[in-house]
């Protein structure tokens, strides 16, 4: 499990996430849903070790503080919007990338990315440039690469956000699939209800750097905690 416990965020003197409390399961799907500028990706930031909470939060995975652990100790797997792949590696290289960085063993991290090819059903197509690949392709080799070093935490960041609406309707399903055959500890971020509704196990509402509601996306639908958050997950317009 990943425990925030009063995590605030001041960026040049201005608040832009108020201390804020979450526990996330082991093995549970997280989505932080809302509006552009809410604190979502600051959140994840601070889940990554890419920031540090103000004095006083403190991020644990598990028994251990992470909070002053920097991104390279906390083995998490991270996911960008539209997967960052490497457009000039092909499938086995971006699987492969963090192993190499990490100076994992040649002939171990060939294991490695063959295992992962074959979890994401893409055996077929280790030797491929990534422009040779379809949207769901793409989609399982960045996640293969994000997998790679079996983080303790999947951190994704509006991964299916820059693509057009109907392949991103395709990828939602892929990726609801995905994710509940990992068992992996995820935190999605996105500002899109239907993807929040279709792929987390609980979705944080959040507004103006505050959590308004944590729930089932059931929860979340039927009984709304606030106008604000009835209306941004559609049950009111
Ligand atoms: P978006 O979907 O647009 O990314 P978000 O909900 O993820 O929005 P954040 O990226 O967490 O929001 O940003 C929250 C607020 O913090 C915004 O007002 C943003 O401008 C501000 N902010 C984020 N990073 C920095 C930074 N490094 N320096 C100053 N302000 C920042």
């Amino acid at each position: 499990p990943i425990t925030l416990s009063r995590c605030a965020k001041t960026f040049q003197g201005t608040r832009v996430l108020e201390p804020l409390d979450l526990a996330i399961g082991a093995g549970e799907t997280i989505v932080l849903l809302g509006p552009s500028g809410c604190g979502k990706t600051t959140t994840l930031r601070i889940i990554a070790g890419l920031e540090t909470p103000d004095a006083g939060g403190t991020v644990s995975f598990g028994d251990d503080d992470v909070t002053r652990l920097p991104i390279e100790r906390r083995q998490v797997g991270m996911v960008f919007q539209s997967y960052a792949l490497f457009p000039n590696l092909n499938v086995r290289e971006n699987i492969g990338y963090g192993l190499k960085i990490a100076k994992v063993e040649p002939a171990k991290a060939r294991r490695r990315v063959d295992e992962l090819l074959a979890m994401m059903r893409l055996e077929a197509h280790g030797d491929k440039p990534i422009d040779q690949l379809s949207g769901g392709q793409r989609q399982r080799v960045a996640l293969a690469r994000a997998l790679a070093r079996e983080p303790r935490v999947l951190l994704l960041d509006e991964p299916l956000t820059a693509l057009d609406a109907r392949l991103r309707d395709t990828l939602r399903r892929e990726m609801n699939a995905l994710l509940r055959g990992l068992n992996v500890t995820t935190v999605y971020v996105t500002h899109d209800q239907a993807e929040a509704m279709e792929l987390g196990d609980r979705i944080v509402v959040m507004s103006a750097g505050r959590i308004e509601q944590v729930g089932t996306p059931r929860e979340i639908y039927y009984r709304p905690a606030s106008r604000h958050v009835a209306q941004f997950v559609g049950t009111i317009n």
